[in-house]
């Protein structure tokens, strides 16, 4: 039985395809899916989502949201999902580097704003993670 996978964000459906297994950057942890997977709900943190087919893997970057697994489907919807080949490295890396630039400033930060630094150096570090794995690989 192949697993019906739909990653869905605000704006678009980034993918929708019958695939072979999914690991998701569950907000515990990764998390392994095959067919016939017990039925959860579980939050997404920011990370990679890889995706087998027919011995080939690919990579999105996703930054939270929720997973739905039933036994024969999985339905991401995410704020922001990008398959590694969107992926603009220089502007992720002129995020990260403005994020480390404000995070060296740390004490004179508020508490917020420290936050909202980190939380934009993560999201640039999972982008250039992923970006690294373009090209679908044999697995
Ligand atoms: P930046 O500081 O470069 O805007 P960001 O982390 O603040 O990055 P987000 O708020 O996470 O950006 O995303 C805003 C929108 O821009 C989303 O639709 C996201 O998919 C897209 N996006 C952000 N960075 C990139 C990137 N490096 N390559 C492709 N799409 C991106």
């Amino acid at each position: 039985m192949p697993l019906h996978l739909e990653v869905i964000t605000p704006e678009r459906k980034v993918y929708e395809d019958d695939v072979d297994m999914v690991i998701a950057p569950g907000s515990e942890g990764y998390l392994g899916i095959l067919p016939h997977h017990a039925p959860l709900l579980t939050a997404l943190g920011p990370g990679e989502f890889r995706v087998k087919k027919g011995g080939v893997e690919e990579v999105l970057a996703v930054f939270g949201g929720f997973m739905e697994v039933r036994p024969d489907r999985v339905v991401v919807l995410t704020e922001a999902a990008e398959p590694a080949e969107e992926i603009d490295t220089a502007r992720a890396q002129a995020a990260r580097a403005r994020a480390q630039e404000t995070l060296s400033q740390a004490a004179t930060l508020s508490a917020a704003d420290e936050a909202r630094a980190r939380a934009e150096l993560q999201r640039a570090l999972v982008r250039l993670r992923v970006s690294e794995r373009r090209r679908p690989r044999r697995t």
